[in-house]
């Protein structure tokens, strides 16, 4: 149905419903102030009609009684009764003679029984006499022969007075009814018309067309509605408009990364690649919608994606695929929510070419050391035997300088060799259980010499379960020798040197603290690079190689443990090495470092 046709058949059911109710309210309203007033006067004609037969009080006979109800009948609209005490009828003016004595006894009529108690009585009542509706109006009379005086009147006048006046009611309401509907008609046709220039407008924005100005300028509801479709539609476009613009942008930045941009979704679904990486992990044909585990090859990108998806922030990984040619790919995978979605996003660097050019680096550097190793042995053997032989002071105090600058070349190439062999992973891990004492006692016993020269002393303390360790232990005494020997040379004399050892939940922790100058905070991250010195002309000269904490920083990294640098509240510097315990239990360590 439509809502032209729905809003006419609403208006014409309450048009019908309203004027309906007036026509019957109206009626009834008319009916009954008609039977109000032909009481009023019917009570009126009874009074009349009681008052002119009191003015004769003489006894009369009931043939003079009936005579004058009929003549009295003729005057009034009304049939006229006179009822004696009894209620025997003595008048009538439409009875006469015989059928006059044998009407029934009127005693106990209603209204003559109100009449009989209160003077007067008013009764609409069926009429058995006369077979129909009649209002009787009864008075009491003080005569002789008659104690109430009764008029009736029919009703069919009343009703046939009452249907004039109803028909003429009803064509009204007829004509206005018929002039409601025609507006209604008019109306609902406007309001349909307006709501389906609306919907049109609605279909055809929804269709993608373009939004223009709505006709409708009305200020009702509907105009507003009309205006507010337009501003919607436009409002829309609007924002439409700019989220294309950044689709674009986005994609153009994403093509034209180096780096590689995998999104997927909670599911494990591709949403976004880049042509980067699809490049580096050779994927082939559109990835978007893709489960990513049908589509990256290399188990290694799958791990880290994997445990991005289950929520761990995980740091960058380097991947080495297995590709031809070989590829090494640093990859970082993190897990983001927005409103609406949960994924993980993986972005690939790849340092390929950065690690081939290192690995030049390193063969150069381990080759360079190597090839110097020679000659600078050859310069030492010779200097000392110059040294033996030399008589004059100006000559041995060159001699010396030499001496002591190849002894710290030789120490520069060595510390250089064990790097490049370190970063060659050509130095493998011979892991063993090892005794922290024992490691403490024999450090005690290689250093304390170098302490004793500034008289300091060396103070080891073993925790409570940190006294074995699962470890190479070559290299965790190299480590920590390195340590307190620059603790030794940094800290001033007669000061304690602290080594100590503590179990930090599965891992074993050794620090190195000493009384020493400390270390600049800008500084502390930095000084395990190669040849990081915090203040050049404080730092001890020839002695140091710049090379000893980047060797402690590798020594630890293999255990897979960390090496870090602080500075104690009260002065001096502490440096901590962490390394996983391992499997310690039960065994006892059966090497000393
Ligand atoms: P070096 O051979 O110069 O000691 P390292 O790699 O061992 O080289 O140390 C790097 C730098 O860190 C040093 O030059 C020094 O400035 C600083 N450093 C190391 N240990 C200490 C320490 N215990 N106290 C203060 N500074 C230190």
């Amino acid at each position: 149905m439509t809502l032209r046709t729905r809003l006419f058949l609403t208006s014409a059911v309450i048009a019908v419903i309203s004027l309906g109710v007036s026509a019957v309210v109206a009626s009834w309203t008319l009916r009954s102030q008609l039977l109000d007033r032909i009481e009023a006067e019917l009570a009126l004609e009874t009074r009349l009609v009681a008052e002119f037969l009191t003015r004769d009080r003489s006894s009369l006979g009931t043939l003079a009684l009936d005579r004058a109800a009929d003549a009295l009948g003729e005057r009034v609209s009304a049939r006229v009764t006179l009822i004696d005490r009894d209620g025997v009828v003595v008048g009538d003016s439409v009875e006469d003679g015989q059928a006059l004595v044998a009407m029934e006894n009127h005693g106990a009529r209603p209204e003559v029984e109100q009449a009989r108690e209160s003077g007067s009585g008013m009764v609409m009542r069926y009429s058995t006499t006369v077979d129909e509706p009649l209002l009787y109006s009864a008075v009491s009379v003080s005569h002789p022969s008659i104690a109430f005086v009764r008029l009736a009147l029919p009703l069919t006048a009343v009703d046939e007075q009452l249907d004039v006046v109803t028909q003429a009611t009803v064509l009204g309401l007829l004509a206005a009814l018929a002039g409601a509907l025609i507006v209604a008609w008019m109306g609902s046709a406007s309001i349909g018309r307006r709501v389906q220039a609306i919907a049109a407008t609605a279909h055809r924005y929804a269709a993608g067309e373009a939004p223009m100005a709505s006709p409708d300028r009305s200020s009702d509801e509907l105009g507003v509605l009309a205006r507010a479709l337009d501003q919607t539609a436009r409002e829309l476009g609007r924002r439409v408009d700019e989220l294309s613009d950044q689709q674009t942008r986005t994609r153009a930045i994403l093509r034209g990364m180096v780096e590689g941009v995998l999104v997927i979704d909670e599911t494990g679904r591709v949403q976004t690649a880049n042509e980067s990486v699809q490049h580096m992990l050779g994927i082939d044909g559109p990835p978007v919608g893709r489960r990513y585990v049908e589509l990256i090859r290399h188990p290694e990108v799958i791990k880290v994606l994997a445990s991005a998806l289950e929520g761990e922030a995980t740091p960058q990984e380097e991947v080495a695929l297995n590709t031809d040619p070989p590829r090494a790919l640093l990859a970082g995978a993190r897990p983001f929510t927005t409103d609406t979605e949960r994924g993980v996003v993986l972005v690939l660097h790849d340092v390929t070419d950065f690690r081939r050019a290192d690995k030049v680096r390193q063969d150069f550097v381990a080759n360079v050391s190597h090839e110097l190793r020679t000659p600078l042995t050859a310069i030492k053997g010779g200097v000392e035997a110059l040294l033996d032989e030399a008589t004059d002071d100006e000559s041995r105090r060159f001699l010396d300088i030499i001496a002591r600058n190849s002894a710290r070349m030789e120490r520069l190439v060595s510390d250089l060799l064990r790097l490049a062999r370190l970063e060659a992973g050509q130095d493998p891990l011979n892991v063993e259980s090892c005794s922290v004492p024992s490691l403490f006692g024999a450090l005690r016993g290689e250093l304390v010499a170098l302490a004793d020269q500034k008289t300091q002393r060396i103070e080891a303390t073993v925790g409570e379960g940190a006294d074995v360790v699962h470890a190479d232990p070559v290299k965790l005494h190299d480590a920590v020798r390195n340590l307190i020997e620059n603790s030794v040379h940094y800290a001033p004399e007669e000061t304690a040197i602290r080594v100590a050892s503590e179990e930090r939940e599965g891992l074993l922790a050794i620090t190195v603290s000493d009384r020493g100058p400390g270390i600049p905070d800008a500084d502390l991250s930095r000084v395990f690079e190669r040849f990081y010195r915090v203040d050049r002309a404080r730092t001890r000269d020839p002695g140091g190689t710049g090379l000893g904490l980047a060797i402690v920083k590798h020594l630890v990294g293999l255990h897979g443990g960390t090496v870090s640098a602080a500075n104690r509240p009260g002065g001096g510097s502490v440096f901590t090495i962490e390394i996983p315990r391992g499997d310690v239990d039960g065994e006892l360590p059966h090497r000393e470092a």
